[in-house]
């Protein structure tokens, strides 16, 4: 199944406020050493107006049911160092040339490499897809991924964790998108909003901040949040020159108050 639309942008059917799975409270991480209660706290405090203010300006997005694990792990493999229209054209060629990733599993990976040369890092991400793809069967039996919607989070997270160029990011979409589970993704827009927001420390592994902020946020608005974060950040907040004047967030940001 050819996913219609970039992982960050799946915008229908039922609100995933019903449907994500609540997880035993056990599972919740521990407060990093690399940042205060305080922080934690108050970001956890103004959370409530920040995801209204972002909901007034970007709506509410809604988790897209029946997306295939295996599709959104390449695909997210497919997004990194690129822009998303790279990666979704990238991702509608591999899907053509190969619709069933049984077929791309015994590719060459020149061949694949020629199918996702558009997405750009065509060679090393051909080469990560093609082990990817061996891994997967020879620990599996088959490229079936659908039990990581019903393993226990930790079981799926290490499994996910365990493959070649799978990273915090890449676990979180792939449970998050395709299985519904409380994981909070952080891209590139997210790490420098809650920068600005001063929610994350400046420096800090990916693993701390996923922590970080799955402390913050309610694990029932994980998706709402993810999805307006970015959106805020190709828009408002960008990396250069952000358009704190227009911005629905300034209330909350200590790098404006720090600039003005
Ligand atoms: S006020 Fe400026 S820096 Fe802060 S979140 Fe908004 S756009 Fe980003």
């Amino acid at each position: 199944m050819a996913m219609k639309k970039t992982i960050s942008h799946q915008t229908k059917n039922v609100s995933d406020d019903r449907t994500m799975r609540r997880e035993d409270e056990t599972t919740q991480p521990k407060l990093s050493a690399s940042s205060t209660i305080e922080n934690v706290e108050e970001a956890r405090r103004v959370f409530p107006f920040v995801r209204q203010n972002l909901r007034t300006v970007y709506g509410l997005p809604q988790l897209e049911k029946n997306l295939d694990p295996l599709d959104v792990l390449i695909e997210t493999i497919l997004s990194q160092s690129t822009s998303n229209i790279n990666s979704q054209r990238a991702f509608a060629a591999f899907k053509q040339r190969f619709p069933n990733w049984e077929d791309a599993r015994r590719a060459r990976p020149a061949t694949i490499e020629a199918a996702i040369r558009s997405g750009g890092l065509a060679r090393q991400k051909s080469l990560v897809i093609k082990r990817l793809l061996h891994d997967i069967k020879a620990q599996r039996g088959s490229l079936d991924l659908s039990f990581l919607r019903h393993a226990s989070l930790a079981e799926a997270k290490a499994f996910l964790s365990s493959f070649t160029g799978v990273g915090p990011k890449t676990v979180a979409c792939v449970l998050l998108f395709a299985c519904h589970r409380p994981v909070f993704p952080i891209d590139t827009h997210i790490f420098r909003i809650a920068r600005r927001l001063r929610w994350l420390p400046e420096k800090g592994s990916d693993a701390d901040a996923h922590q970080l902020m799955e402390q913050i946020i309610p694990q029932e608005h994980f998706y709402e949040a993810h999805i307006n974060f970015i959106r805020h950040g190709r828009t408002v907040c960008r990396p250069q020159n952000p358009l704190c004047e227009q911005c629905c967030l300034v209330d909350y940001c200590h790098y404006y108050q720090n600039q003005f």
